[in-house]
């Protein structure tokens, strides 16, 4: 296996870096510090609208869709520069509802769709969770009833979602359904397209304990064109866990990591206010050596479940378990930096005296969410035995 970048590979993630240079505005950095996501005309729609111009949110799409046709690598390489930044870049409807479409949409859902994503102007929110289906996911109630014919009738939704993350600033949902209440569990379920705001259509905000939004949403009598099914009907389990495992690839790429410790390397080598600094101790260099190391690991662990998807092929086990190592290297991160900083690392975001801005602050109490969004670790500890090393299933 080569490990390096090849030419090519090298001078685009140049050119990523030349864009990031030029576009990540000390007013860009500001909007993104206040964590307001919210402004549909503000700096950071901006910024996106200029993703949307270099074509870059369709860039490993095959031509035909719009895209590029640049390869997952190129991607992998984009998403982990823009996450070093700090800025947002590509999202989950990009990186996992667009594949599905184009895997297994109908030829309409994929002339209606994909080039609104493409130009950044369609993100959908991914509504699986329900009340009463977490992991459990096939067990979900949202129910759609077909009135008319496959060609000209209207899907009639009713139900609730929760934890519907970033609902309040997306133009659809990716709408998980039951179609069929007497098929067994995993079939009977379908994935249709539903505008937000489609009348019979509720968003309520969740704010979890970082401060991160998500969202409950209910429909009710939600009536949208048999169309926006995506691909057949019944058939909605296989593209959802298509589209999970793309979410688990997309989310554990390791840029934000390697810039956290970057910047922890840094902040160690200044006195604290008791005038300590940290890295004179050699078990906080110690400590900081092993994170090092193991944002390396993560970062290989990227390129793997990149090189997979290179060759077609779909990783299952490869990013389960890059999920579960990053989500909890993150955690650990956030550890060493709290007792790094002492007192001072408590305090928050906008507190004089907080240790670049209280970014490790945040950071402790944003790490828990991925060990449980994008399916739990523990779960995922139940996928690597399963899948990867054919251990029987308990319990099902
Ligand atoms: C902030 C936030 C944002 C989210 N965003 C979204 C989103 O945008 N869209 C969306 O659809 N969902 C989203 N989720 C939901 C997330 O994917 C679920 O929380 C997760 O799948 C777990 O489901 P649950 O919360 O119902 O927990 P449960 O399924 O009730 O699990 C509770 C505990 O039991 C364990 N457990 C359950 N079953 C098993 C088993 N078979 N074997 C071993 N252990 C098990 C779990 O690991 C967990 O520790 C979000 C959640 C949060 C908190």
């Amino acid at each position: 296996m080569d490990f390096e970048l090849d030419a090519d590979q090298r001078a685009w993630r140049e050119e990523v870096r030349a864009f990031l240079r030029e576009h990540v505005t000390p007013a860009l950095r500001a909007e993104l510090a206040e964590h307001d996501l919210e402004k549909r005309d503000g700096e950071l729609a901006a910024f996106r609208r200029r993703i949307g111009e270099k074509g870059w949110f369709g860039l490993n799409w095959p031509v035909e869709h719009g895209g590029l046709g640049l390869g997952p690598v190129h991607q992998h390489l984009l998403v982990s520069e823009f996450e070093y930044w700090g800025v947002p870049g590509p999202d989950l409807t990009v990186t996992s509802v667009a594949p599905m479409i184009m895997r297994h949409g109908t030829e309409r859902n994929k002339a209606e769709f994909l080039p609104p994503i493409a130009r950044g102007e369609m993100v959908c929110a991914v509504g699986y969770s329900e009340p009463g289906a977490g992991t459990d996911l096939a067990s979900l109630r949202t129910r759609a009833v077909l009135e008319g014919t496959m060609e000209d009738g209207e899907w009639v939704i009713n139900g609730a979602k929760t934890w519907n993350s970033g609902a309040q600033r997306s133009t659809h949902e990716w709408l998980c359904v039951r179609t069929d209440p007497d098929a067994p569990k995993h079939r009977g379920i379908s994935v249709i397209i539903v505008p937000i705001d489609h009348p019979g259509v509720t968003i309520r905000p969740l704010t979890a304990w970082s401060g991160y939004r998500t969202n409950e949403a209910f429909f009710d009598d939600v009536r949208v064109p048999a169309t926006n099914l995506v691909g057949e009907v019944d058939r909605g389990w296989r593209y959802i866990t298509g589209a999970l495992d793309l979410e688990r690839g997309a989310l554990t790429n390791a840029g934000d990591l390697r810039r956290a410790v970057d910047d922890l390397v840094a902040l160690a080598d200044r006195p604290r206010r008791d005038g300590q600094v940290p890295a004179h101790d050699p078990a906080v260099r110690r400590r900081l050596a092993q994170l090092d190391a193991d944002v390396e690991v993560a970062t290989l662990m990227g390129f793997e479940a990149a090189s997979l998807l290179a060759d077609g092929v779909i990783p299952s086990v490869e990013v389960s378990t890059e999920k579960i190592f990053t989500s909890e290297l993150r955690q650990r991160i956030a550890e060493v930096a709290l007792d790094l900083l002492g007192p001072d690392g408590l305090l928050g975001h906008r507190t004089p005296a907080a240790p670049d801005d209280g970014r490790f602050e945040r950071l402790y109490r944003i790490a828990p969410l991925l060990r449980f969004g994008a399916g739990t670790n523990e779960v995922l500890r139940d996928v690597i035995a399963q899948r990867g090393h054919a251990m029987p299933s308990y319990g099902r």
